[in-house]
């Protein structure tokens, strides 16, 4: 490459660069996003099927840079990348449980919160990240669910039994996100102690007509009850769809049928609603 095709290596040079340099900009604002303000904790209700109960919400982190949204599923890949998910995940635990301990105290009836966990995250001595904030946020553990995906489990096995284990001595949830999408073995599901399964959007978008996700979202509905584990849907938005869950037993519902991910304001206006029923 250095004697021959010397202008055409200088060519995606700088194409490479410039996209490099696009890529380093974004890194460097990601970094400061926390300090300034621009990061915010969007909450999505999760119901239970059969009552309508408001039992939980999950956190669904929110950029705002430049006056623009940017996509947790644009920020947090690089984040991973760059390993500033480390602070960024701990930060959302923090902030969380600080807004949950805070709605206690102000005498709402909170319902369970549940935070996503990267696979980096959740090798890296991220139990005694949850034991620490657990403490001095005073949020009780039984109220917190970690949503932990199949390729944060499946790296390392025994270190995950391990783990599981330390977290329900803990008293917290564990739910297996995305389910259905990774490299799922139902033998596992047995081995390791979790609590809940979160069956993924792409197999509740064809509900109830696609007889792949027919066939998907049953099995997995008939797995869990067998299991003892609960069951939660995401992606829910419409009727029909409701109706197909709550013929086949499913626990929990969340989606834009119920509510989009909603800002701070904006649920607290419907958990303090959902109070005076
Ligand atoms: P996820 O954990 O699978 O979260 C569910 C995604 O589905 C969210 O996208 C949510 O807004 C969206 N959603 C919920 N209900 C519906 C619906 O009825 N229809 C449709 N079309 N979409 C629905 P969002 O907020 O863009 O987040 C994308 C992903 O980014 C999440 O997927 C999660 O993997 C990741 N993420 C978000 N916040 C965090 C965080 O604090 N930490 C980590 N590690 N990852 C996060
Ligand atoms: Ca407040
Ligand atoms: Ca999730
Ligand atoms: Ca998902």
């Amino acid at each position: 490459a250095k004697s021959r095709g010397r202008s055409n290596y200088q060519f995606y040079d700088c194409k490479m660069n410039e996209k490099a340099s696009a890529r380093l900009k974004l890194e460097n604002a990601l970094r400061q996003a926390i300090e300034k303000g621009e990061m915010q904790l969007y909450y999505q209700p999760q119901y239970k099927l059969g009552t309508n109960e408001l039992s939980g919400c999950e956190v669904l982190l929110r950029w705002f840079h430049g006056g623009e949204l940017i996509s947790p599923e644009v920020f947090i890949p690089l984040a991973e990348e760059t390993g500033f998910i480390l602070p960024l995940g701990k930060w959302v635990l923090e902030e969380g449980c600080r807004q949950g301990a805070e709605w206690l105290e102000e005498g709402v009836n909170v319902p369970s919160i549940a935070i996503n966990v990267s696979a980096f995250q959740f090798r890296q001595e991220f139990y005694r990240t949850v034991d620490s904030v657990l403490r001095h946020t005073g949020f009780p553990p039984d109220l917190l669910v970690l949503e932990v995906t199949e390729s944060a489990l499946m790296s390392d096995v025994s270190r995950t039994e391990f783990l599981l284990t330390q977290f329900r001595e803990l008293g917290i949830q564990i739910a297996l996100d995305d389910f259905g999408t990774g490299y799922s073995s139902l033998a596992y599901l047995k081995k390791f102690s979790l609590d809940k399964l979160k069956i993924d959007r792409a197999f509740i978008d064809g509900l109830p007509d696609d007889q792949d996700d027919i066939a998907i979202t049953s099995s997995i509905l008939d797995v869990a009850k067998h299991l003892g584990l609960e069951t939660i849907a995401e992606g829910v938005e419409t009727e029909a769809q409701l109706n197909f869950l709550k013929a086949y037993g499913c626990d929990q519902v969340q989606g834009f049928y119920f509510s989009k991910p909603l800002p701070l304001n904006e649920f607290e206006l419907l958990i303090s609603s959902a109070n005076d029923r």
